[in-house]
């Protein structure tokens, strides 16, 4: 009887100790849902198999390597730029906490976009702004130039291709934001690896105030917790401030490097991602009652007559896909599988709508 006032008064005192802004935050959910074909989280279906050879070099009794100067690197030598215009991240979110963390807000960003633009801000207590995209998911460019001009914000976060919408924004936009804001302009490039576009990294010696982020999760090392920022020198040295020193663990730092130096067996799985996504499309195209969304990421956004019973019916049969409900209303979202997943996906589908 006791013990039970002392907790109960305990819990209520916790409550009352946070910060308002993380009061009304919810943790990430992350159910793990049974089913016999994954596509639900834009994760490659290839994994590694080499990946056990780097392993046996790990001495577990030492710290990781702070700088991860080997994975920067292979990353710099990757993508034609130089090292010291690289940082890295416990995946791209850790950046994006950092990104808020150094800059600040007020945080602007079109909707629907990645969820944890918006969730981290919040987290850090900063104010965040979001502005629908037109009807086709394209930047609304007056509505963006408006709240620059007003609202002065310190981040600009455009992901493109954008998830969930899967398009790339126009460049002539993005490159009109850049020049317009005062600010830091984010293009994450999570998804760049399967667009036809070439990607915003050779813009960055003409504008100084753009960053680019990459992630080795989308192209089948998302276990690993791998992201790079990319952008002018004198910004990654301020974000390497509030950088954790050892955020980038040993095991995760070697299996990367020997991942990222086998270019061929990488570009093979991202070819087959492409040509199946193309197949998909053609496929989804097809269903009366179905309407895929053009992409240029390793996914499909869809609308559908029904949403819901067909993302229940879908799961009942074992292919799990996401439901945008709430985010895009009527829209179901499939991550592009292995060829024989893709087909199970589409065979399913067929029994179902
Ligand atoms: C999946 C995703 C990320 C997450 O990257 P991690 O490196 O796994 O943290 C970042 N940005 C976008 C747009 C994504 O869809």
């Amino acid at each position: 009887m006791i013990w039970k006032l002392c907790y109960n008064s305990f819990a209520m005192d916790i409550k009352r100790l946070v910060k308002q802004n993380i009061r009304s935050l919810s943790a990430y959910e992350t159910r793990e849902i049974p089913c016999r074909v994954k596509l639900d989280a834009n994760e490659s279906p290839y994994g590694f198999s080499m990946a056990s050879k780097a392993i046996s070099k790990i001495e577990t009794n030492r710290y990781p390597d702070p700088e991860a100067k080997e994975l920067k690197k292979v990353i710099a030598k990757d993508l034609a730029i130089n090292k010291k215009n690289v940082l890295h991240g416990n995946g791209s979110d850790e950046l994006i906490y950092y990104l808020i963390a150094v800059f600040g807000g007020p945080v602007l960003y079109p909707t629907p976009t990645f969820s944890m633009y918006g969730i981290i801000s919040q987290a850090l207590g900063e104010r965040k702004m979001s502005i629908p995209l037109d009807k086709e998911f394209d930047l609304d460019i007056d509505k963006m130039l408006t709240a620059i001009r007003k609202d002065k914000p310190g981040l600009i976060f455009l992901s493109s291709p954008n998830n969930p919408t899967g398009n790339c924004f126009s460049s002539e936009k993005i490159l009109k934001i850049i020049d317009a804001t005062r600010g830091i302009v984010v293009v994450d490039e999570a998804y760049q690896p399967f667009a036809s576009e070439k990607g915003f990294i050779p813009m960055l010696k003409d504008y100084k105030n753009l960053v680019i982020m990459r992630t080795l999760s989308k192209i089948g090392l998302a276990g690993l917790r791998v992201g790079f920022l990319i952008g002018d020198e004198k910004i990654i040295c301020e974000v390497n401030k509030v950088r954790l020193p050892f955020n980038i663990n040993s095991l995760s730092q070697k299996i990367a490097l020997e991942v990222l130096k086998n270019r061929k067996e990488r570009n093979l799985y991202i070819k087959s991602i492409v040509s199946e996504r193309n197949r998909l499309f053609n496929e989804l195209s097809k269903f009366e009652s179905i309407s895929p969304y053009p992409s240029e990421a390793n996914f499909i956004l869809f609308s559908a007559n029904e949403p819901d019973g067909i993302y229940e019916r879908l799961l009942k049969k074992g292919v799990l896909v996401r439901n945008m409900k709430g985010v895009v209303n009527g829209c179901l979202r499939v991550t592009v599988g292995t060829p024989g997943e893709n087909t199970i996906f589409l065979n399913v589908l067929k029994k179902v709508v």
